[in-house]
């Protein structure tokens, strides 16, 4: 059965950028949700024991009855899984380690980078995620609709944000670029580092 990770840190850590109601809601209301709605379509199957990741790796070889289930509520217990551990209080600021001169030669500095990011997450239409990937041998900052993972494209994601409303709206309501400006003060370097190296 899938379950749910705990919040590595307070719901009120994040705040003031990401404030305690929406972090509660988010991770005990939608995070479980997906992870309830996932754990009824894979009852009785080897889905049940395996990896939310995996599964997602190979979304196609899932049966077709409850593909869709498992790729939409499959990959929200895995985006919201990732997305708490690359998010930290007192962090953000620029990276460094490997992943600051990989993001720096990519993307011709820091600032290239978050403008291409922030931008990916303004520009996708309705609900889903900005992120940045390892595609490959090199970095790519792409965006996915709904619960759409990177892993199901076969890249490794070790960057993330979730742009659907309920990650911001009480908040911010509809301005979705005051979020994402305000969200950089929340990621984890130091993690997305660590994420890269392994790769
Ligand atoms: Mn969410």
């Amino acid at each position: 059965m899938h379950t749910l990770p705990k919040l590595p840190y307070d719901y009120n850590a994040l705040e003031p950028h990401i404030d305690e109601l929406t972090m509660t809601i988010h991770h005990t209301k939608h995070h479980q949700a997906y992870i309830d709605k996932l754990n009824g379509a894979v009852k009785g199957t080897k889905y049940e024991t395996m990896d939310v990741d995996e599964i997602l790796k190979n979304i196609n070889e899932v049966p077709e009855n409850i593909r869709t289930v498992v790729r939409n509520h499959g990959g929200g217990h895995s985006n919201h899984s990732f997305f708490w551990q690359v998010m930290a209080p007192n962090a953000g600021g620029e990276p460094n380690g490997n992943v600051g001169d990989a993001i720096k030669h990519t993307f011709g500095g820091f600032d290239k980078f978050k403008e291409e990011f922030t931008n990916a997450g303004l520009n996708r239409f309705g609900s889903g995620w900005a992120w940045l990937v390892v595609d490959g041998k090199k970095l790519a900052v792409m965006s996915t609709p709904n619960q759409d993972s990177p892993l199901m494209e076969g890249k490794i994601p070790i960057l993330g944000v979730d742009v659907w409303e309920h990650g911001y709206y009480l908040l911010y309501q509809n301005r979705r670029a005051d979020y994402l400006k305000a969200w950089w003060n929340v990621v984890n370097w130091d993690k997305v580092n660590v994420l890269f190296e392994k790769k």
